[in-house]
């Protein structure tokens, strides 16, 4: 693993989520508030909003998991699985660079 070019990646990816959260918030900014009860779609839009809502959450916290791999990075830990300690696998951390658990503790996790 080249870990700098998967701190360029990282940088990257942390760019395009914080584009995405700013378009997010433009088209949940874009639906007037006032006329929702009024209108016969009402509840589309509504459903739209919650929706842009969820988005962001996800949004924010991959931002957050992109960050912590960052700092891993800086502090020369990164790929090191934050439970048990193990390398992450290189595929996984292929797939996703901010990967925090390897996928043994992954599976664990989901079926908790
Ligand atoms: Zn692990």
């Amino acid at each position: 693993m080249n870990i700098d070019e998967t701190k360029k990646q990282l940088e990257e990816m942390k760019l395009k989520v914080q584009r995405e959260i700013a378009n997010v918030d433009r088209s949940v900014q874009s639906i007037p508030d006032s006329e929702i009860a009024e209108e016969f779609e009402g509840a589309d839009i509504m459903n739209g909003k919650i929706d842009n809502f969820r988005i962001k959450d996800s949004l924010i916290e991959e931002l957050g998991d992109i960050d912590i791999a960052l700092s891993k990075i800086k502090k020369n830990k990164y790929g090191i699985c934050e439970n048990c300690k193990n390398p992450i696998e290189d595929k996984r951390l292929g797939m996703y660079p901010f990967a925090r658990y390897c996928m043994k503790c992954m599976i664990q996790f989901d079926n908790d």
